[in-house]
This record gives structure tokens, C-alpha cells and sequence, in this order.
């Protein structure tokens, strides 16, 4: 039996239309993304992102990573990095907040600032951003994102970026060696709604100098004689955790090429977990449920201080309109208004990068620090019921 088609009206037919334009198109990029062909080429479009994964290279832009995996690829033992997706991505990132800072630099310092400055070392080179001899500066420049609020990520400047700033620092010198400055900046310029920026010093300390410069020799040394795999795995790695482990998007795991040799064979879960007895049942998720509880009412009050917040224009406008009483009431709720005086604190944050920096020494530090015993702490993890 003929089944007759209803003919489509033409609001339907612009929708599939323009579905399947969606469809091609999603289609067209995945299939440059599957292929690998954006990072082939950003790396012909750049390239100094070939550069940056040279294996017979010692980059001082490394001085921050891990040393035992650094003589492992000089000594080839493992393959040399191929930048993926996600480098490419960072690189490009990368590139871009380059343009903007030195955009800012060529407005003032013309021809008198170079770009990626040159820094020889005995076991390879590397190449600092922008070098201001003028000012006698070096400039590292790095990208990072902001979330959705704009709040810059925590823990800047991140250490590995400052011991790459030391290492410019140790190594850059004249003619006669003596070293060229003792200063650099770090610029971190955020992808996010706005273009923002912060800029952390970097004061050369002349014990982190040489202990960059002692860990590359021993590098070099290890990949040359054959023992690079000797080099200890670092004080505070962690099996589950960067460098030694990347969570990449999707929830997907990366584990450094040389994992199992630092940590042994993953078992099947590889994260230690182990199944809670019986008896043990009721107390997990009791625990679990109370944890859960604490977090939507942490959300809920951070939701709640939000809107406080937004609020509080409106009631300057009242209490003002009112001739500033000292309260206001309705129903069951007074509110009062107080002035508060501007106070100083202490900024941690702000004193922590100062000792990565250098401009405050750890010595100096100690004696306004005080020491809580080890503890230990149950965080829990929730498993979505889809997973
Ligand atoms: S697994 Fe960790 S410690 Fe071992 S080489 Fe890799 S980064 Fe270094």
C-alpha cells in the first residue's frame, strides 16, 4: 500500500535544513581533529613548537619538570613528545598572549627589546621571551584561562614557570660571564571574557641558580652514561597525581611515559580502592551522605551571599531615602547599618609567591610560622550512577 508523504511545511524544512549544515560541519572538524591535522599544523605555522619537544635538547623551559623523566628522553628511552591536541591548543594560546604583551613593549621600547632572547647553557640553549636591556629585564610571558566568573587560576606564579625564569636568570650572561640581571617578570595574560593580566617578580637566588644548574649536569651525565633511570623520582610526586598522571578533558588519564617504571604496574582500579567490607557499609554511607549534605549547604549559602550581595545597593538606597536611620524594620526582620573602617590583613597568597619569587627568603619566613601536626583527612568522591 502507497503510504503518501504529507508534504513538509516550509518552517520544517528550513529546520532539517539547517540541522544537516550543523551536522556537515561538525562532521568536517572532527574529522581535521581525528587526523591530527591541526597540531601537523600549528607545528609547520610555529616552529617552535617542534622545538620545544627536540629530545637531544636540555631546555631551560624544562628546569621546572621532572628530572628522571627529562634524562629518559635525552637518553631516548623513551619516545620524543608529539604535540597533541591539547599542546597545540596552549601553544597557540600561548602565542597570542606573546602578540599582546610585546604589542605593549614595541608601543614604548621600539626596536629596543628583543624577542626570544637567547640563553646558551652547557647542555642546550633556551630562549627567553623578551629580554629589555634597557631596563636590564627578562620577560616570560604565559597563558592561562579564567572561569566563568573571571577568578584567575590559584597557586600563581606556578613553580615550575619561576624555576624557568631562575634558570634564564642563572644562565644569561656577557661576554665576560658575569650574569646580565638578577631580575625577571613572569606576565600571565588570561583567556576570558576580558583580556587581564598579572605580573609576578622574579629575583634571581643565587642557591636555586646553581641547584638548576647541578640537576642539569647530573641529567646530561645520567642520559650519557646509561644510568638515566637512576635519577630518583622527586621528593612529593605522587602516583596519582600531575606531573605523573594529566587529566586531560572528558575525564580521559595520561600517564607519563615512564609511569610504570616509577610506580609499578597499575592494578585494574589503580587508585587503591578497596571494597568496604559488610559491617563497614552503613558507616561509608553515612559518611558519604553527610558529605554530600555539607556541600549543597555550602552551595546553597554561597548561592544566598550572592544574592546578599546584589542586594545591598538597593538597601544603601532605602536606608538613604529613609535619612540613614540606624535600622529599618518589617515584619519579623530589623536590619541595621554599621560602617566598617577599611582594615589591612595579612595577604597570603600574595607572601607565598613572594618566596616563590624570590623576593622574600624562606629563612626569613620561618620565624612567623607556625607548624600543625600531620593529620590525616577522608575526602570523598561521588560516583554519578551513569558512570
Ligand atoms: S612518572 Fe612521575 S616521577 Fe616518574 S618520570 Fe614521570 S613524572 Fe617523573
Amino acid at each position: 500500500m502507497a503510504v503518501a508523504t504529507l508534504p513538509m511545511a516550509p518552517e520544517e524544512h528550513e529546520a532539517e535544513e539547517i540541522a544537516r549544515k550543523v551536522k556537515l560541519v561538525d562532521h568536517l572538524l572532527s574529522e581535521l581533529r581525528d587526523e591530527g591535522l591541526p597540531s601537523r599544523r600549528l607545528a609547520v605555522s610555529f616552529p617552535g613548537l617542534q622545538e620545544r619537544f627536540d629530545p637531544h635538547e636540555l631546555r631551560l623551559s624544562a628546569a621546572g619538570t621532572c628530572p628522571r623523566l627529562r634524562a629518559a628522553r635525552l637518553a631516548g628511552l623513551v619516545p620524543p613528545e608529539q604535540p597533541d591536541e591539547v599542546d597545540a591548543g596552549y601553544f597557540l594560546r600561548g602565542r597570542l598572549a606573546e602578540l599582546v604583551v610585546r604589542a605593549a613593549f614595541a608601543r614604548c621600547y621600539r626596536r629596543r627589546y628583543r624577542r626570544e632572547r637567547a640563553v646558551a647553557h652547557p647542555w642546550g640553549s633556551g630562549h627567553a621571551d623578551l629580554w629589555l636591556p634597557a631596563e636590564r629585564l627578562l620577560v616570560e610571558i604565559k597563558s592561562a584561562s579564567t572561569d566563568e566568573q573571571g577568578t584567575v587560576p590559584e597557586g600563581l606564579p606556578w613553580p615550575e614557570h619561576v624555576a624557568q625564569a631562575q634558570a634564564y636568570l642563572h644562565f644569561l650572561r656577557d661576554g665576560r660571564g658575569r650574569r646580565r640581571t638578577a631580575d625577571a617578570v613572569l606576565v600571565y595574560v588570561f583567556a576570558g571574557r576580558e583580556l587581564t593580566w598579572r605580573i609576578y617578580p622574579v629575583r634571581y637566588r643565587p642557591a636555586e641558580g646553581e641547584r638548576i644548574a647541578s640537576e642539569l649536569a647530573a641529567i646530561a651525565r645520567r642520559a650519557a652514561d646509561g644510568t638515566a633511570l637512576g635519577m630518583p623520582v622527586p621528593a612529593g610526586y605522587r602516583r596519582l597525581a600531575p606531573p605523573c598522571v594529566g587529566y586531560r578533558s572528558g575525564g580521559r588519564i595520561e600517564r607519563c611515559p615512564l609511569w610504570e617504571h616509577c610506580w609499578g604496574r597499575p592494578d585494574a582500579e589503580d587508585d587503591g580502592t578497596v571494597e568496604a567490607p559488610a559491617e563497614l557499609a552503613g558507616l561509608l554511607l553515612e559518611y558519604g551522605l553527610l558529605h554530600r549534605q555539607r556541600q549543597e549547604a555550602e552551595r546553597e549559602a554561597k548561592r544566598a551571599g550572592e544574592l546578599l550581595q546584589q542586594k545591598q545597593e538597593a538597601l544603601a538606597l532605602a536606608f538613604a531615602g529613609l535619612g540613614n536611620p540606624e535600622r529599618i524594620r518589617s515584619g519579623p526582620f530589623t536590619v541595621a547599618r554599621s560602617e566598617r573602617k577599611g582594615s589591612a590583613r595579612l595577604n597570603m597568597d600574595a607572601l607565598k609567591a613572594a618566596v616563590r619569587c624570590g623576593l622574600v627568603s624562606e629563612e626569613a619566613l620561618e620565624s612567623f610560622t607556625v607548624s600543625t601536626p600531620p593529620s590525616t583527612r577522608f575526602l570523598v568522591r561521588e560516583v554519578n550512577a551513569e558512570e
